[in-house]
């Protein structure tokens, strides 16, 4: 299958869990992926295995808390693959905590790394889409934005921020062949969800009606679908890929 044959997609965080299923996924049905994270060698590992399977890959070093880290990556991206017409926002951190003991600098950097990170890199790659009169941007939001969860203020407030983020997008950019949609995962095995306790996963799954936790390969599938051509009617839409913990 080789629906996206000839895209080129730029995904965040593509070192692990979700990031590198996306780009796995994306690679698979025929775009050449740039892998963007902080940690190189990591990104080159699933270069790597893209390779293997028949795709193209290339690792580039970006900071999404950085300005000029996204300036100077998404030049390098353009420079050497031509163009992005799929965007996938994916990188993203926790530091929970309860409001009354959360710092400042806990809150700060859980937005400017999930929703201005999602901004900024959005502004450097929406000229190449422009101009391509055709684009995707997938954004990972979370069911804690819709939801709420104690301990995550930080971070859910940056997830709902995605949200409202990609509802603008897709208003300011739908007359330009772009379509701009969020994907919300409830609980997903990955490293970021490790670090629960024994006792936090059994309360989530007592909520998870379909009874598992999801995979990064349940997301990609749905990252792959809205890039699609096939989805080129949708625009502005939270999909949510979280086993019916959340019905909006
Ligand atoms: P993960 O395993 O912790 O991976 C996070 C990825 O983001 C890594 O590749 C990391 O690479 C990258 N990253 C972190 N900070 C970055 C920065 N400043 N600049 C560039 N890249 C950065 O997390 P995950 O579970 O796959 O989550 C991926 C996304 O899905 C996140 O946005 C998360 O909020 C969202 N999500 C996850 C779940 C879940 O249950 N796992 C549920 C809902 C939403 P480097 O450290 O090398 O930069």
């Amino acid at each position: 299958m080789s629906s996206l044959a000839g895209r080129v997609a730029l995904i965040s965080g593509a070192s692990q869990g979700i990031g590198r299923a996306c780009a796995l996924e994306l690679a698979k049905q025929g775009a050449t992926v740039a892998l963007a994270a902080r940690n190189v060698e990591k990104l080159e590992a699933v270069a790597a295995e893209i390779a293997a399977a028949g795709g193209t890959a290339k690792s580039f070093a970006l900071d999404v808390a950085s300005e000029e880290s996204i300036k100077a990556g998404a030049k390098a991206v353009l420079a050497e693959l031509g163009t992005v017409q799929i965007l996938v926002n994916n990188a993203g951190i926790t530091k929970d905590g309860l409001v009354m003991r959360m710092k400042l600098s806990d809150f700060e950097d859980v937005i400017r790394t999930n929703l201005t990170g999602s901004f900024l890199l959005t502004q450097a790659l929406i000229p190449a889409m422009m101009k391509s009169r055709w684009g995707r941007i997938v954004n990972i939001s979370s069911v804690s934005g819709e939801t709420g969860a104690p301990g995550q203020a930080n971070y859910g407030a940056s997830k709902a921020g995605m949200i409202g983020l990609t509802k603008s997008l897709a208003r300011e950019f739908s007359s330009r062949g772009i379509t701009v949609n969020a994907v919300a995962p409830g609980f997903i095995q990955t490293a970021m969800t490790d670090v629960l306790t024994d006792e936090q996963k059994e309360t989530i799954m007592s909520h998870i009606p379909l009874g598992r936790y999801g995979t990064d390969a349940d997301i990609a599938a749905a990252v792959a679908f809205l890039a699609s051509e096939g989805a080129g009617y949708i625009t502005g839409h939270t999909l949510d890929v979280n086993g019916g913990m959340y019905m909006g």
